[in-house]
């Protein structure tokens, strides 16, 4: 009889630790370890407390819609991902892969919204926001030509995303360069390596309480509650420059 196994049990299995190996081998531990908790690393398969209050975004996203966005939307993924190191370190230990090709789907499904929501909750704050300073907007007006021309791109991204997904601004290591992704679902159409920065859910889920099918206002007003010194530090964490 296979019982069932603990969160504590999957993090010591070999599954969630090669699995959560590989994630954070995406990230530059050492520059980590000496910047701030909320830029990681952090405990994928745990959901991370809102880093502020649920009416702080307020009235650009209302206080009932971050309430369920966090507490269950996110908290499904975080609960979707445990599932799936358990059933991948079930099949490592009786040796029985024929599910893990839905095993493997389901964990890049679920990993990526878990990441991209801790990105999304990261980098956001009460509105009056003053816009990107300092390196951040060096490289805006280095990769994009000015904060204007980012924007536009930016916004015109997240707002035509088909169906589900996000508007991502990433660190792209390999050419060190800004880029704007547009990701659908969470998983797709992604970029290998790019470091996500910024992004813009535009899952139902985040805007529909409020602005119903109105997903252009939703992405305009957006605009207004991002944190952008949070933005500078996960992009200095990333690029080490
Ligand atoms: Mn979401």
């Amino acid at each position: 009889m296979v019982g069932e196994i603990t969160r504590r049990e999957a993090l010591a299995g070999a599954g969630a630790g090669t699995v959560l190996g590989v994630l954070s081998s995406l990230l530059p531990g050492e520059a980590f370890a000496s910047t701030k908790a909320e830029l990681g690393p952090f405990d994928l398969l745990k959901l991370p407390p809102l880093p502020f209050a649920e009416d702080a975004l307020e009235p650009v996203i209302d206080k009932e819609t971050v309430k369920i966005h966090h507490g269950k939307h996110f908290a499904a993924y975080v609960a979707g991902l445990n599932k799936n190191i358990q059933a991948l370190d079930k099949a490592r230990q009786t040796g029985n892969y024929d599910d893990i090709k839905c095993i493997s789907k389901d964990i890049s499904f679920n990993a990526s919204g878990v990441v991209l929501h801790w990105i999304y909750f990261s980098v956001l704050g009460p509105s009056g926001s003053q816009g990107p300073t300092g390196k951040l907007l060096e490289l805006i007006n280095r990769d994009f030509g000015s904060f204007e021309n980012f924007w536009k791109q930016f916004a015109a991204a997240s707002k035509s995303v088909e169906a589900s997904g996000w508007g991502v601004l990433a660190w792209e290591p390999f050419s060190r360069k800004l880029m704007i992704l547009q990701s659908e679902k969470h998983q797709n159409l992604t970029s290998w390596g790019a470091m996500p920065i910024l992004v813009c859910d535009v899952w139902e889920h985040a805007y529909y309480l409020k602005y119903q099918n109105r997903r252009a206002e939703y992405v305009d007003n957006f605009a207004k509650i991002i944190a952008w010194p949070k933005v500078e530090e996960r992009l200095l964490a990333y690029c080490q420059i």
